[in-house]
């Protein structure tokens, strides 16, 4: 039975510490609760010196019966631990900067001073009943020996001691050298580190195989700077390539990914692992072909492990192979001759730089075969407006159907009051809006807007784009097209 890591989140202490990111006490425990579900051990969910808010967040997510165990980031200091009381949270990350530069100039003290400050700080949350992970700052700059002293002293005082890589300057062999030099004393032992050089997860690992039993990560590798080891590549790398286990519930890791990257408003980049929009994506011919065949010769993680699909995509890197395989799933069927064109188009429209949606497909398939299918939508006319004094909203006119139909309706801007009244056209027809996407393809604010949307009806899930210089424009017609692809 292989070992099992425990995982202390901090996606709401050291992820909300990314620049640019606040959040309120309900978004907090939103995330907490998130987190919680996702089977994370312990919660660092905030720090009590920050402001009002942020102790009301703690009090809110202490209180909310999770299973996890909640910390709150402390500094060495008494008052510090009365504010963690009066915000009834479970325990402490009590951080103490441990290397020279950090005791000798940011705290201005000495080795000895700070050591009986963590000794009187952790004696008094303990007579409390705090759980109390000491945490060195800067752990990694530190020398083995004084990180020894302090483990020493502290022991019988703390439950868990943890070495950070405060800036991201460890490797995975002084990772090694540290923890297999503490490991020897008996305390259990957590890592904590930062990505600034792009290490943060083998310098976790590491740190794993050499005696940590906690690892501290933050959801989509969210934190200061280059951010902090991330949840989602630590958890899967300790179970796929070592073969420990975690509370972790993998298949849920992707939804949570998706609400952290909307509460946070920090997008994931799309070649992030595990998380990020291509890393189960696959359009070249020669991998597609390859799956097909054996999905292990190019899929070493299974999509499902984080609860995501395998994507087929077609752009100008598409093969056959590939483009048979997309064709069968959208059930449509094609003479050789015509099948030839289709896959010339599509190489035409990804040389243009054009990204080639469901909806385009469909239109190239149609102008091949010759067919002119009859549109569900066919839009007449777009009127929008928005303002600082005026609630946005917009008219559309349009065809539904074969019928005149027109509908208003308001929004939180101009495009949200159009998309909004092109629904009520729709009318009884489910037809969601999963994704919106918009990308201005060159600069400028007269620059081409493009608009990807994914829609969901009829019990599919299809993209479909619009373009135009007018981003409310660019928007409806993406909408109309993909509500014509689903409906027609
Ligand atoms: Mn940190």
């Amino acid at each position: 039975m292989a070992e099992k890591i425990c995982v202390l989140d901090t996606t709401l202490r050291d992820g909300e510490q990314t620049p640019g990111v606040s959040l309120s006490p309900k978004e907090k425990l939103m995330i907490a609760k998130a987190l919680d579900g996702l089977g994370v051990d312990e919660l660092e969910a905030g720090s009590v010196a920050t402001s009002e808010g942020e102790r009301k967040a703690m009090r809110l997510i202490a209180n909310e019966g999770l299973d996890a165990k909640v910390l709150s980031f402390a500094r060495v200091m008494r008052k510090e631990i009365d504010t963690c009381l009066e915000c009834d949270v479970d325990g402490l990350f009590l951080v103490a900067p441990t290397s020279e530069d950090h005791i000798k100039f940011k705290l201005k003290t000495t080795p000895d001073k700070l050591v009986g400050s963590v000794l009187d700080v952790a004696d008094y949350a303990k007579s409390h009943g705090l759980f109390i992970d000491l945490c060195c700052e800067d752990g990694s700059r530190t020398k083995l020996d004084f990180l020894r002293e302090l483990l020493e002293a502290a022991k019988a005082k703390i439950d868990r001691f943890t070495v950070a890589d405060t800036v991201g300057a460890a490797t995975p062999e002084s990772m090694t050298g540290i923890f297999a030099g503490l490991s020897d004393l008996g305390v259990p032992l957590g890592v904590h580190c930062h990505d600034d050089l792009g290490l943060a997860v083998a310098n976790t690992l590491a740190a794993v195989k050499a005696g940590a039993g906690t690892v501290d990560v933050t959801v989509n590798g969210l934190g200061e700077r280059a951010g902090n080891a991330p949840l989602e590549e630590v958890v899967s790398a300790l179970g796929v390539l070592y073969g420990y286990g975690t509370n972790i519930k993998p298949e849920h890791i992707y939804k949570v990914s998706r609400q952290v990257e909307e509460l946070t408003g920090v997008a994931v980049q799309a070649n992030k692992a595990l998380v990020g929009k291509n890393a189960f994506t696959h359009e070249s011919g020669i991998h597609v072909d390859g799956i097909l065949k054996r999905p292990e010769t190019y899929e070493f993680v299974k999509p499902s492990l984080v609860g995501r699909k395998r994507v087929f995509r077609f752009g100008k890197h598409v093969g056959s192979k590939g483009l048979k395989v997309i064709l069968k799933r959208v059930k449509i069927n094609v003479s050789e001759e015509q099948f030839k064109q289709v896959l010339r188009e599509i190489k035409a429209l990804g040389d243009k730089g054009k990204v080639v949606t469901d909806a385009d497909l469909r239109a190239i398939i149609e102008q091949i075969k010759g067919e002119k299918k009859k549109r569900f939508i066919e839009l007449g006319e777009l009127m929008a407006i928005s303002g600082n004094k005026i609630i946005p909203e917009a008219t559309v006119s349009a065809k539904v159907a074969g019928k005149p139909a027109k509908a208003t309706a308001t929004g939180d801007g101009p495009v949200d009051a159009a998309i909004n009244a092109l629904e009520k056209i729709v009318g009884d027809v489910n037809v969601s809006l999963e994704e919106y996407h918009v990308d201005a393809i060159t600069g400028g604010s007269d620059a081409t807007v493009n608009v990807t949307v994914k829609l969901k009806g009829r019990g599919r899930v299809i993209t479909a784009s619009g373009s135009h210089t007018d981003i409310i424009m660019a928007s409806v017609m993406a909408m109309v097209n993909g509500i014509n692809y689903l409906l027609g």
